[in-house]
């Protein structure tokens, strides 16, 4: 059932002094509130230019905040986040739809109309909730921030920098008793079972596009045994299982039995550069291996590493991320594309078949866990967007867009790196400005 349809009015802290100089304009659509998707925001924002910023997730960060380190720097991305919700919490220019997607587009450069549809969170703005409200129910929901690698109940935040740092109501794993529960202990108003999808048109005059990526679907690599082998992660997990917020409070342990990884397997183009799967180089996986190669050198004493790789593509300066691990005697390089993995049935070990190819000989090597380089797949083609925008035959908007007006950033173009990203999104920001002050 809907809320009723309405165009959305804009009311903001401007001020009128500054309201009088600057006549008004169209906003900014940002579609996509990962970390391109704020980065233009901002840029268009802290220059005077209202934007409307529509996430489909509870709340921004997209895939970058899902990471424990950044690199080269291997700083926590959650710090740079931290400022970056801080900027937009704090400039009313920034109108933040969570929840939300965008679901038509009409009109041209200038003058679009969109529609924002936004889902129900059910808990009202400004609510009194704590996470004693959240552990007094009993229902589980899996952990999609976690990669389903834990659960959470199903009043939750999403993390514990989420921006809006507002709960959700995930009502489908709502047990009736705990619907109950839940009437009892919440504050007065904080909860709204009543709450239902709505939808919104907005009137802009220039659109980014920035929605960003998945990882590749590992089920549909049978043959390096993910789903069958328990101890085959992938590198977006790798991630969480690093970070002090993950499924195991930043240990990295098996997923099997808990304990801690003495010999790693890292197995690079897991679906990537194959025709079967993805064609592409998704350009960053081979540096997240290495980086998370550090991670295991950095939480497991004594571990040992072997990253099997086809090439090993490092962009740029980011060469000696790579051959400074060169001479470290706990990693082992081997070029070789991996062609099965299996649990070995006598030790719960993992046994890889690889063909060494340059040292010309088959290997059968067993290891405690092994992690997935598996691709990126842009968001871009099923994320909903109306029909104005072409994707090429991977789901990448090509290019720019056919319709002028609008600009992609990010990983919807191709797969990048956060730092190429932000470039990307400070450079449509540009365009999309130049569109709104001129309509041309
Ligand atoms: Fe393969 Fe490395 Fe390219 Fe990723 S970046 S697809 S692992 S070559």
């Amino acid at each position: 059932m809907l809320r009723g349809m309405s165009v959305f009015e804009y009311t903001s802290t401007i001020s009128a002094r500054e309201g009088a100089m600057n006549p008004p304009r169209k906003p900014i659509l940002v579609i996509g509130g990962g970390i391109a998707g704020m980065t233009a925001a901002l840029e268009a924002a802290e220059v005077g230019h209202r934007v409307i910023l529509v996430e489909k997730e509870p709340s921004l960060g997209g895939r970058v905040v899902r990471s424990y380190r950044y690199f080269p720097k291997m700083c926590p991305p959650t710090c740079g986040f931290e400022i970056n919700t801080r900027r937009v919490r704090l400039n009313p220019r920034i109108d933040v739809h969570t929840l939300s997607t965008v679901e038509e587009i009409s009109g041209e450069a200038g003058a679009f109309r969109a529609t924002i549809g936004t889902l129900p969170r059910y808990v009202t703005p400004g609510n009194a909730l704590d996470d004693s409200v959240a552990s007094s129910l009993s229902s589980e929901r899996p952990n999609d921030f976690n990669l389903g690698m834990d659960t959470t109940k199903p009043l939750y935040l999403q993390h514990e920098a989420a921006f809006p740092h507002e709960y959700v109501l995930d009502r489908e794993s709502l047990s009736a008793e705990d619907t109950k529960t839940l009437k009892d202990v919440a504050p007065p108003g904080a909860i709204d079972f009543d709450m239902t999808e709505s939808r919104i048109k907005v009137d802009v005059g220039s659109i980014i596009v920035a929605t960003g990526w998945r990882p590749y679907d590992p089920t549909a690599l049978d043959h390096l045994g993910y789903g069958r082998c328990a101890n085959v992660i992938t590198n977006v997990m790798m991630e969480r299982l690093a970070a002090h917020d993950g499924p195991t409070a930043g240990e990295i342990l098996r997923p099997l039995d808990g304990k801690s990884p003495e010999n790693v397997a890292f197995v690079q183009c897991a679906g990537s550069r194959d025709e079967n799967h993805l064609s592409y180089c998704s350009a960053v996986c081979c540096t997240a291996s290495l980086k998370q190669i550090r991670y295991l050198r950095e939480k497991v004493e004594g571990a040992r590493a072997t990253m099997f790789y086809i090439d090993i593509r490092t962009i740029g300066r980011l060469e000696s991320f790579y051959t400074d691990l060169l001479d470290d005697p706990t990693i082992t390089f081997t070029k070789g594309k991996v062609a099965a993995i299996d649990n070995a049935p006598e030790n719960g070990k993992l046994v890889l078949d690889v063909e060494d190819t340059i040292m010309g000989q088959n290997l059968h090597a067993e290891f405690d866990l092994v992690v997935l380089a598996t691709g990126i797949v842009p968001n871009a083609h099923d994320a909903g967007l109306p029909g104005v925008l072409k994707t090429d035959e991977h789901g990448f908007i090509d290019g720019s867009t056919d319709v002028e007006g609008i600009f992609v950033a990010g990983c919807a173009k191709r797969p990048c790196d956060v730092a190429r990203s932000t470039k990307d999104a400070t450079g449509a920001a540009l365009k999309a400005i130049q569109y709104v002050n001129t309509g041309a």
